[in-house]
């Protein structure tokens, strides 16, 4: 049996989520005859630019580059999960949404002209297809096992589409 490559992707967000499957140590150990974790960065200094099995997608899109990366993994990827509230509603720092960004840029960094950013803070599916979402905050370590092994076995993931609040 091929072993699946997979690749974990961080784009804006705490590392909650990441630090979820970094916390499933054991559980890796056994699936680590099914998949090569080709791409982890919080986790290896591997870099590996594709094509994936499946890419595991924290934090949501607020740069330009941004959105040109997640397009980038997209196209690379077979099967692409988003995991976490920032990844699939835009996280705490979509508050801007509704606000005046340059007024939260002013307000907080000292020199504001050296920041590059959207408006908007939006989930990685206004930008590119998902196949899979898992929410919460952080999300369920328990039910990532359970896509990961569904995704090694061809099969849907038996976890709830909704949010799940931890805590
Ligand atoms: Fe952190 Fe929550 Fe975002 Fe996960 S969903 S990266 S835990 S803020």
């Amino acid at each position: 049996m091929n072993k699946k490559r997979l690749g974990v992707f961080k784009f804006a967000s705490c590392d909650g989520c990441q630090l979820s499957l970094l916390s499933c140590e054991d559980e890796l150990i056994e699936l680590a005859g099914m998949i090569e974790i080709v791409h982890f960065l919080e986790a290896s200094s591997r870099v590996d630019p594709g094509p994936f099995d499946v890419a595991l997608i924290e934090g949501s899109i607020t740069t330009e580059k941004d959105a040109q990366r997640i397009r980038e993994i997209r196209h690379q990827s077979k099967t692409l999960v988003t995991i976490g509230a920032c990844a699939t509603a835009g996280g705490i720092q979509a508050l801007r949404n509704w606000a005046d960004h340059e007024e939260f840029i002013a307000s907080v960094y000292a020199h504001p002209e050296y920041i590059e950013t959207l408006s908007t803070s939006t989930p990685i599916a206004d930008h590119v297809a998902v196949d899979f979402e898992l929410r919460g905050c952080p999300i369920d370590r328990h039910q990532l096992l359970e896509v990961l092994a569904a995704l090694i076995a061809d099969r849907s993931p038996r976890t709830p589409r909704h949010s799940v609040c931890i805590e």
